[in-house]
């Protein structure tokens, strides 16, 4: 297709730009599709706020002991409606993602339990906390035994091996929606509704928990609805929507949630103080937002999908499968081309453009990884984000940003340099 100056008016090359314009057609009722599911999640968020009568001072925040902050507790109300579960702990005093799914191990498993992710090897940051032989506290150091069964080749859940590992000491099974560092498929909420069908035929007591990251509201459901028993996540991610500053959260069945307040804070506190300072407002209002954020994000993953493969990367998912988190991975297949990859997202970033990237060690990880964040937020995901393990396959993961625009101008001219 020829691509006149008049069409063209980014500065983008005209073969990239041509690629734009045919994702924008080959993935139309794509879009189209999206946009019904962010209307569908919208009004699922706007009834959660009206429901439970979320008000002006609902928006302030409390100090020291947070002892009855309304804000804080109608929003994990509200949390509850969107998740449809009984109860929920969303709170700025969660480190990281990482620190909200700790919480849930710890607060879950004894000694002698055992836990199987049936997801593979999980996330870097929690195959540390789960595996680690050299991390004092890890499940595996405190008596928890632990089993990894790998997707099937074309991603999807090993029943047979699952049925075979699932022993009367099985207390969890983590599942991992997302997929991480690896160069696999994400997990779907039909195909998490059908697995979790399938373990409580089982074991009926077996408690399913999901690492809901970059999964929240890119689906019409949300994991805690087919079955899963608990979930967690970071709010730097999806339901921060880049304006929720820091923060995690847990949502999931009364009696688990409230083992994992206990474990949070401590036993008799559980959720009950916590000051909120002023982070409601901007809890509410990431909240509100995320829906149509995600969704600016997940048609940008879809542009990336098209682009790259097209150029010649393999790239999971293509761009007409279906989505199920943010995530594009772009397997770009040598050290100095994920340098590249990184570096052009940076310098397309609206902060810290001109930071030099340089792989870096991170705790908690075994790679060095090169992360791509000019945010607003440190380390925010939601906002434009790339990043990856320094290692074969040498994947770039790209995922998020605050609107659609601005990801698709950034991965377009990033997509110039690989021409
Ligand atoms: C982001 C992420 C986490 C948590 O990471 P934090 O950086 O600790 O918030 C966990 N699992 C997956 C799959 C993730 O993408």
């Amino acid at each position: 297709m020829k691509i006149t100056k008049e069409q063209n008016r980014l500065d983008i090359d005209p073969k990239i730009y041509a690629l734009y314009l045919q994702a924008r057609r080959d993935a139309a009722e794509i879009f189209a599709r999206i946009e019904e599911i962010a209307l569908f999640n919208q009004q699922k968020v706007l009834r959660a706020f009206t429901d439970n009568g979320v008000s002006e001072y609902h928006l302030h925040g409390s100090t020291g002991y947070g002892l009855n902050d309304p804000g804080r507790e109608a929003l994990e109300k509200i949390y509850c409606d969107i998740f449809k579960c009984e109860k929920s702990i969303v709170r700025a005093n969660f480190v990281s993602g990482t620190h909200a799914i700790g919480v849930v191990f710890y607060a879950l498993l004894k000694f002698g339990d055992n836990l199987i992710s049936i997801t593979g090897k999980p996330y870097d940051t929690l195959n540390t906390v789960i595996n680690s032989k050299d991390t004092e506290n890890s499940l595996v150091n405190t008596g928890v035994s632990y089993k990894e069964i790998d997707l099937t080749p074309d991603g999807s859940f090993d029943k047979e091996k699952i049925k075979n590992q699932i022993n009367e000491k099985t207390k969890m099974i983590f599942i991992q929606r997302s997929c991480g560092y690896s160069w696999r498929k994400s997990n779907s909420i039909a195909e998490i509704e059908d697995i979790s069908k399938f373990i409580k035929t089982i074991k009926k007591d077996a408690i399913i928990f999901v690492d809901n990251c970059y999964g929240e509201l890119v689906e019409e459901k949300e994991p805690n609805e087919v079955g899963a028993d608990i979930c967690a996540g970071s709010l730097i991610k999806n339901l921060g929507a880049g304006i929720a500053p820091c923060g995690g959260y847990i949502t999931g069945r009364e009696e688990l949630v409230k083992l994992c307040a206990q474990r949070f804070t401590v036993p008799h506190i559980e959720d009950k103080l916590g000051a909120t300072l002023g982070i409601n407002r901007l809890f509410y209002q990431g909240l509100f937002m995320a829906p149509s954020v995600v969704a600016g994000a997940v048609k940008a993953s879809i542009i990336a999908s098209y682009v790259f493969e097209k150029l010649g990367f393999p790239v999971k998912p293509k761009f007409n499968e279906p989505r199920t988190d943010l995530i594009c991975a772009v397997k770009v297949g040598s050290r100095e081309f994920l340098q590249k990859f990184c570096q052009s997202i940076q310098n397309n970033s609206p902060v810290d453009a001109k930071a030099v990237l340089k792989p870096h060690l991170q705790p908690g990880y075994t790679n060095p990884i090169i992360m791509a964040s000019g945010s607003f937020t440190q380390g925010s995901s939601i906002e434009l984000s790339a990043d990856g393990p320094v290692c074969e396959p040498y994947a770039a993961y790209l995922q998020g940003g605050l609107s659609y625009e601005h990801a698709t101008l950034a991965i377009l001219k990033t997509a110039q340099l690989f021409k």
